[in-house]
């Protein structure tokens, strides 16, 4: 039996919960997100390719394709979070090198801090909590994917 909502004045509150920016916009996780863009290029003559992860039909948003990555906690760094999350929903974190990282601001105040990241492998990533799938897929592939609200990537601009 779940007891644990007893008590509970002095507990902060956890940052991972819904919050409303000032824009009014829903948000999952009240000091923001972050996650990580991996990207695999082969080389001259390569076209680069970006691991995305499908969103659990059982979440919201569900059947949406994003990035590993979810909602900061009071302890963590944005680039701690993201290494956490993509633990947990892809099952692996493989070797990178951040070459840029993206704020983003939703327009009402809240901030996900997208982690553009480079790896030397197609690595293999898993379906973890709250993942249907994940792929890899070259800017093109991404345009026609159905992708959750949130995500923008830099391969829009
Ligand atoms: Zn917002």
């Amino acid at each position: 039996m779940d007891t644990s909502h007893e008590g509970t004045e002095s507990v902060p509150p956890r940052a991972e919960r819904w919050t409303i920016c000032r824009a009014g916009h829903v948000h999952w996780g009240v000091l923001g997100g972050a996650g990580f863009l991996f990207r695999y290029h082969a080389g001259e003559g390569g076209v680069a390719e970006y691991l995305l992860a499908q969103r659990s039909r059982s979440v919201d948003n569900g059947g949406s394709w994003g990035v590993p990555g979810g909602a900061t906690r009071a302890s963590e760094s944005a680039e701690e979070t993201a290494r956490r999350e993509t633990l947990e929903e892809i099952g692996t974190l493989p070797e990178y090198r951040v070459t840029s990282v993206d704020v983003q601001d939703c327009g009402g105040g809240w901030i996900f801090h997208l982690f553009c990241a480079d790896v030397e492998e197609e690595f293999t990533a898993y379906c973890g909590q709250e993942t249907d799938a994940t792929g890899w897929f070259t800017e093109e592939m991404i345009r026609s994917l159905p992708r959750h609200p949130d995500l923008r990537l830099p391969v829009d601009h």
